[in-house]
């Protein structure tokens, strides 16, 4: 094992806080499950790894949950950022692949800000959900394109995205929008609940989840599924029948169509997680991703997702490096918490200190 100590160190091994598992035999294999992950997740991409997500997940806790607080249910997995969440149920239905593909996902949600409340307000959270979906799940196909590349220049090729054991083959966007459209009468997966539909689509790649969002919302609008009272997709554009049969309906149900609360909009497809709000700062997250992209570098197995690349390249000026951003953004909440900073020089051997941020302790760069 090439592990460098340091990095086996930082790996936190799953844990069962509420004992939602019984049985210390089952929670010793979901524990090996996660663990996998990890060591698969430092492996170079041509073999399923993901460096840079390994550093970016490896050091956080790792919770099984079967709620995320204020009676919400968790039946997939999330995180804020700062921890992630699995339901046990959702963990053991996965294959080993399919534990880093959710990884990496929620990963993504993080990085590109997907759970940020201001870019979410005002906006329908379920269709934000699946436009986030499908952005997420693009950086994840472009990767494991590039993965296989690699892979193939060394003889190998690697296990395939999806269809493998709990998620089956995605819904293109084109797929959704001409089932919104009343096109395409059934959507593949939709009556097999043991199965995980989730959103993707090469072609969502560098899009954002504003741009298909409101291509979603378009589509909608005109849509023959739609119910007039309350929106959701809930009508067959063929019969003009409710999915959820005739009338009456229970309370607290829409009184035109029938459609439980629970059920929203009633989209086709189904998230492989729950997006939280982040506990982290945007600060935070950048610090993070830095971090993570160094590091991978580092062990030279790079592959940094090349929207990542993007944004530190957005970030780095010619005369500031990474670190000098980073060290900057620390300083400037500093000021903005009106805490005096204490004085701390540190000597890089690398990273050289910018001058005018000199007043960040060292264990906050
Ligand atoms: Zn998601
Ligand atoms: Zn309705």
């Amino acid at each position: 094992m090439e592990m460098s100590d340091s990095l086996i160190g930082g790996i936190t091994r799953l844990k069962d806080p509420a004992n939602i598992v019984t049985s210390p035999r089952r929670l010793e294999e979901l524990q090996d499950k996660i663990s996998a992950c990890m060591t698969k997740l430092f492996q170079k991409p041509g073999n399923g790894g993901n460096p840079f997500l390994f550093t970016l997940c490896g050091p956080k806790s790792h919770y099984l949950a079967t709620e995320l607080g204020g009676g919400h249910k968790l039946e997939t997995a999330a995180t804020d950022g700062k921890s992630f969440f699995w339901n046990p149920d959702f963990l053991e239905a996965l294959d080993s692949s399919e534990v880093v593909t959710t990884m990496f996902h929620e990963g993504n949600h993080v990085l590109f800000f997907h759970c940020d409340k201001e870019r979410c307000a005002g906006r329908d959270k379920e269709r934000w959900n699946v436009a986030a979906d499908y952005v997420s799940n693009s950086v994840i196909e472009r990767h494991h394109q590039r993965a296989n590349e690699e892979a193939r220049s060394m003889g190998k090729s690697l296990p395939k995205l999806w269809g493998l054991k709990k998620f089956g083959e995605p819904i293109l966007l084109k797929e959704l929008l001409d089932w919104i459209d009343g096109k395409l009468d059934k959507m593949h997966g939709e009556d097999n609940k043991d199965i995980c539909t989730g959103y993707s689509d090469p072609a969502c790649i560098d899009r954002s989840p504003e741009s298909v969002y409101e291509e979603i919302q378009l589509h909608e609008q005109n849509s023959p599924r739609k119910c007039q009272a309350c929106g959701a997709l809930s009508i067959d554009p063929k019969t003009k029948l409710s999915k959820f049969g005739p009338a009456p309906y229970a309370p607290g149900c829409c009184p035109k169509c029938g459609c439980p609360p629970q059920s929203g909009r009633c989209y086709p497809g189904s998230s492989p997680d729950e997006h939280m709000d982040p506990s982290l700062t945007k600060d935070q997250v950048m610090g993070e991703m830095m971090r993570a992209a160094e590091s991978a570098e580092a062990i030279g197995r790079g592959m940094v997702p090349a929207e990542i690349e993007a944004a530190l390249a957005e970030l780095k000026r010619p005369t500031l490096s990474a670190r000098d951003i980073i060290v900057n953004a620390f300083q400037r909440r500093c000021i903005d918490v009106r805490t005096p900073p204490p004085v701390h020089l540190r000597e890089g051997r690398r990273w050289q200190l910018h001058p005018k941020a000199q007043g960040v302790p060292p264990q906050e760069v």
